[in-house]
């Protein structure tokens, strides 16, 4: 009998070797990269006699087609129920009541870390010189800033109700023309993202976290952001951690927390990329920064990602690429994504060796030239297999 995975008194998630876990298939290229990642995760879990019973729930079309419900409440029930779940991209409706599904589902769930891993696999066609030098993992706040839905349109009666109200409570001179939208950022919602980013340093042995933030602009937004993780540093994690201007630089054996510009930070990992390990940032730098680093390593079909609440211990674990129409059902797209993501699933649930071995298997795939289309257009030499045919090259290397 398969069990649910459970959260324990110690904050540690508890999980038999029998797990179930709930799976948005996706649409688009969803019915070709799931069931590519399936064998794949299923055949390395096995190595280990671990077999987890899959369960299917419902989002986008085909759950639209099915219920009439873009996004029914029994997927996010599921979702709640079982905490650690893994998604295909799915359509955005348009009209649909969604600004997307992807961020309905972080903020019904409240996965307020959006996980983002860049690291390169030997072999993976890059468009830097260096790009082994690229390691880093981003830690982006999900449920805050501009990306919190708080908009009003140029021109409605309640674009017009905001520039008077705020003229007439401070002062402020706005285009009657203007378009306005809210950036909130708190102090809870900013402390609880940077615990999750010095948490993970320290369990993973990396030594520099950078808070990214537009501070010298947006003084009480993300110079906010910035200042209160200074403050959590010198409060929470003292003994293992130490900020920049309280150490000079020299962090001795802690953690050094320091802080970089975000306009300097996107050069400076693109030019300076080994000084960067773990970075936490706000939503709109961090999705911004994600996908310059993905770029910066080989690119969307491989860059995986998760949506994680470390207190209630609820993760969901997805494709960071959308749904490339018009590939679907081809067999031929890059399964890589969510295949990672079913990696970083695999770490989540404390199953280690079974996530390197995937890891070490897809680097095998890539290193022989076994790749699907968008690598083996940039790769001299390669061998072009379908989606399917590549997650049986990675279980040959398992
Ligand atoms: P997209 O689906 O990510 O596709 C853009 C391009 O990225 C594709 O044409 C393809 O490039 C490349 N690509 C995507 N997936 C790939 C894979 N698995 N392997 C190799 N290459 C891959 O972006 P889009 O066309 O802008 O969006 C399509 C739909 O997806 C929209 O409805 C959007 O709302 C949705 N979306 C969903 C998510 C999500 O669910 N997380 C994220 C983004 C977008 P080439 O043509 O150059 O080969």
């Amino acid at each position: 009998m398969a069990d649910k995975i459970t959260m324990q008194d110690d904050g540690k998630l508890a999980v038999t070797d029998n797990p179930i876990i709930p799976f948005i298939e996706g649409d688009g290229t969803g019915v070709d990269i799931w069931p590519a990642a399936k064998l794949v995760l299923d055949a390395a879990a096995g190595k280990y006699g671990k077999t987890i019973e899959w369960m299917e729930v419902l989002a986008g079309e085909k759950a639209f087609n099915e219920t009439g419900d873009w996004l029914p409440q029994e997927t996010i029930d599921k979702f709640d129920q079982h905490l650690i779940g893994i998604k295909g991209p799915l359509t955005t409706p348009i009209g649909g009541g969604f600004r997307s599904l992807n961020v309905a589902i972080r903020q019904i769930m409240d996965l307020y870390v959006c996980l983002r891993p860049v690291r390169w696999f030997t072999g993976v066609p890059s468009p830097v010189k260096q790009p082994e030098l690229v390691d880093m993992v981003i830690f982006r706040e999900n449920t805050e800033d501009i990306y919190a839905g708080m908009e009003v349109e140029a021109g409605t009666p309640e674009a017009k109700r905001m520039i008077e109200m705020l003229h007439d409570a401070f002062g402020w001179e706005i285009r009657e023309d203007s378009g306005i939208g809210v950036k909130p950022i708190s102090k809870m919602g900013s402390n609880r993202l940077q615990r999750a980013a010095i948490e993970y340093a320290v369990q993973r042995g990396r030594k520099r976290v950078h808070w990214v933030h537009k501070g010298n602009i947006m003084k009480y937004t993300e110079g906010a952001f910035q200042k209160w993780g200074y403050d959590l540093v010198r409060e929470e994690y003292s003994d293992v951690a130490v900020g920049w201007d309280d150490c000079g630089g020299d962090p001795g054996d802690k953690i050094l927390v320091q802080d970089a510009i975000a306009d300097i930070a996107l050069q400076q990992v693109l030019t300076r990329p080994k000084e960067f390990e773990v970075i936490g940032t706000m939503n709109l730098n961090g999705d911004y920064l994600s996908d310059a680093l993905a770029a910066q390593v080989g690119g969307i079909g491989i860059a995986p990602g998760a949506n994680i609440n470390y207190v209630t211990g609820h993760g969901v674990f997805e494709a960071t690429h959308g749904t490339a129409p018009k590939y679907a059902g081809q067999d031929k797209v890059n399964p890589s994504s969510v295949l990672l993501s079913g990696v970083m699933m695999f770490e989540h649930l404390g199953w280690q060796d079974a996530a390197d071995d995937i890891i070490a298997a897809v680097e095998g795939a890539i290193a022989d030239k076994v790749v699907t289309y968008d690598f083996a257009r940039l790769m001299e030499g390669a061998t072009e297999v379908k989606c399917s045919e590549f997650a049986s090259a990675v279980v040959d290397r398992l």
